[in-house]
Formats: C-alpha cells, structure tokens, sequence
C-alpha cells in the first residue's frame, strides 16, 4: 500500500515536472521571438553588437544612414564587403561550412582565398577583400578616416579612450542600415 502511494506521488511530481519544462520552454521560445522580431537579428547576431551605433553622414552626399559596429573578435567571426553595394557578409569562424584556409585568421577582414567560397551578393557584386561599405543613399564608398567623426562621437567607449580603427579591415566592421548578409558559403 505504502508502496503504492509513492509510486502515485511519483507520478503527480514527473508530470508536474514535465508540465513545468515545457512551460519553461515556451518562455524561452517567446524571449528568443521577441529578441529577434525586435530587430531582425537572429539572438546569436545581437550577442555579437556592442552598440547600436546611431547616425552616420555620408561624405559624399551629406545625407544620414544608421549604422552598427560589430566586434569581430567577441563574435569569433571574420567578414567582408560586397565590391558593387557595399553589403556586410558576416562569417562565422563556427560555421561548420567556413573553409580552414591556412593563412585566414579570422577576427578581421577575410583573407581574398576565402572569396571562392562566397555566394554572390544578391546585387550580382562579390564580396571581395579591400571593398568598402557605401552610403544607402547614394551608393558611393564611404571613407573609413571620415568615418572616424562619427564612429567616434556617438561611441560611449570614446571617453574612455577608444579610437576607431580608421579601416575597413581591422577588428572591427560595419553594418549600414540592415544591409547585411551571414554564412553565405557556397
Ligand atoms: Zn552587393
Ligand atoms: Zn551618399
């Protein structure tokens, strides 16, 4: 008897415990939803963000463009520029489709042997070593040295001392509004 009723105590608690884990596992799906919807990152490219960088001018038609700068070497990634708009190609150093190049280090501007592993850019360009990201509006590449005003001024990190890199091929890259792409290995 006294058996009996454990075994039934046992069995109200495993179904508790299993009503409690799927509950659990509704909230995560809703907090990784709302994190994505919010934005139209994905939660693994906003744990790479440092800032949402604010406003940038472009030199070249002095119209504003919103812009984020990502850490290349938190997010264990490498990256490159489309050679025709500008686009970001996010690489992850993780993906299990990221060619092992010898020479390719990653937590910088990819290395041109990793560009025959690229998609196109949906715009026909390539993503090509030594490219620059342009203006949305005007479509010209935009100066990493004039880009030092801006990046500077509206990063906090910027009192403490931080610098901008003054390339496009350091730690450091930039993504112009949303026009970015990640993982596109052939
Ligand atoms: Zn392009
Ligand atoms: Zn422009």
């Amino acid at each position: 008897m006294q058996n009996h009723r454990g075994l039934q105590a046992l069995r109200y608690a495993f179904s508790n415990l299993r009503r409690n884990w799927a509950l659990f596992h509704q909230a995560v799906q809703m907090c990784r939803r709302s994190l994505y919807n919010k934005s139209g990152f994905s939660p693994t490219e906003r744990s790479i963000m440092i800032e949402e960088d604010g406003k940038g001018k472009c030199e070249h038609c002095q119209q504003e463009f919103g812009y984020m700068l990502l850490h290349s070497g938190f997010g264990d990634l490498t990256y490159a520029y489309c050679d025709s708009c500008g686009k970001t190609a996010i690489l992850s150093l993780w993906n299990q489709r990221m060619p092992r190049l010898p020479d390719c280090p990653g937590q910088r501007e990819m290395c041109s042997a990793m560009e025959a592993y690229l998609k196109p850019c949906d715009c026909g360009g390539r993503f090509k070593t030594g490219s620059s990201p342009r203006c949305p509006h005007c479509r010209e590449p935009l100066s990493a040295k004039l880009a030092t005003a801006y990046l500077e001024r509206n990063a906090p990190g910027s009192k403490k001392g931080w610098r901008w890199q003054q390339n496009w091929s350091d730690l450091y890259c930039i993504v112009i509004g949303e026009h970015r792409i990640a993982d596109n290995f052939i």
